[in-house]
């Protein structure tokens, strides 16, 4: 864990832990020395209302968006743990401050990368493919448009850029280099290996929850995990897990119509925040370098309720705020 990269004014004071480092969403803390949990190596990890695009923080936050990722995670990780993959999580005995949208953590040996699985091609990979048929790399078919299924899903990692710096896009060679380098990461020695497990790993879980997801209506069309390994070297899935932040989801009953018109998906994630921020209405031009402007109400309101309906789809009940 990085720490003080941001300001930390936003995060609360937390009794029994020290705050250690703010992300873009979320707030790193310690266990304090007095702790019960002073000699085990946890986190405790606050998911914030806040809400980052074009790797901006924007102004207001979405109210209750840190209790929703939080439990859309832990929905997740506790779906994915019947199928045998391990995460991160310790605890749900968390400050009462903070109920609902914090869970303690294992610290994990992070693997300095993102790794993003795409079933369905838009976005960044979108533009990539459109110049060069490729995306990070991997070739694909010709006369994809936007939204088309891929024919199997496809592993396109990018760097995890220090605060400030935009993510890009890395083909799975140059993530092989990367890890090496990196490779304080105890017990993995050898990043090319350390690469291909992560690849693994990513496609295995975008496979279960691509179906699961299907299954509920929503198409999973890509999303990005982060892994971490643990002191007996095993790879663990950590962070936030799919959830509206880290994926793109899309109701699945109006995809088929969307592609064949050529037209992006609706979507029940932040595709709609940065819709609208490059939008005309926000009067921001991305290139200019300038802080973009604060989000109307009604389109904080609209956020708040496609996160929402994301947790109802996926879940198939409606979150208790
Ligand atoms: P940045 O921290 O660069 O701003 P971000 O905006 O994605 O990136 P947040 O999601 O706000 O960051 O903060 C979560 C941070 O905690 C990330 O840096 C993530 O890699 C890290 N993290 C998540 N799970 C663990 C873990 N089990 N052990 C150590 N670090 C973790
Ligand atoms: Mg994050």
């Amino acid at each position: 864990v990085v720490s003080g990269s941001a300001p930390a004014e936003t995060a609360p004071e937390l009794p029994g832990w020290i705050h250690v480092n703010s992300g873009k969403v979320r707030e790193l803390y310690r266990p304090a020395p007095d702790s019960p949990w002073a000699d085990q190596s946890v986190l405790l990890m606050v998911a914030t209302d806040r809400i980052s695009a074009y790797d901006h923080v924007l102004e207001p936050g979405i109210p209750d968006k840190g209790i929703i990722l939080n439990q859309l995670s832990l929905w997740w990780f506790n779906k994915l743990a019947e199928a045998g993959i391990p995460n991160h999580v310790v605890s749900t005995e968390v400050p009462e401050q903070v109920a609902g949208r914090a869970i303690i953590v294992q610290e994990l040996d992070m693997v300095p990368a993102e790794a993003i699985v795409r079933g369905y091609l838009t976005g960044s990979g979108l533009a990539e493919y459109r110049e060069t048929g490729t995306v990070t790399g991997i070739e694909l078919p010709a006369g994809l448009t936007d939204g088309s299924r891929l024919p199997s899903p496809i592993f396109t990692p990018s760097t995890k850029a220090e605060q400030g710096d935009h993510d890009e896009n890395i083909s799975f060679a140059q993530l092989q280099e990367r890890l090496g380098a990196a490779c304080t990461l105890q017990a993995s020695t050898d990043g090319a290996d350390l690469a291909r497990r992560v690849r693994e790993l990513a496609l295995n879980i975008y496979t279960l929850a691509e179906e699961t997801a299907r299954e509920a209506g929503v198409i999973l069309a890509d999303t990005k995990f982060e892994f971490g390994l643990d002191a007996d070297g095993i790879l663990v899935l950590a962070d936030e897990v799919l959830t509206p932040d880290s994926s793109r989801f899309w109701p699945a009953e109006e995809w088929e119509r969307h592609v064949a018109q050529g037209k992006p998906q609706p979507s029940f994630d932040k595709q709609y925040v940065r819709n609208w921020l490059t939008s005309e209405a926000s009067g921001w031009d991305r290139a200019s370098g300038q802080v973009p402007p604060a989000l109307p109400s009604e389109v904080v309101a609209a956020t708040r309720e496609r996160y929402l309906d994301a947790y109802r789809r996926l879940t198939g009940s409606d979150l208790q705020l």
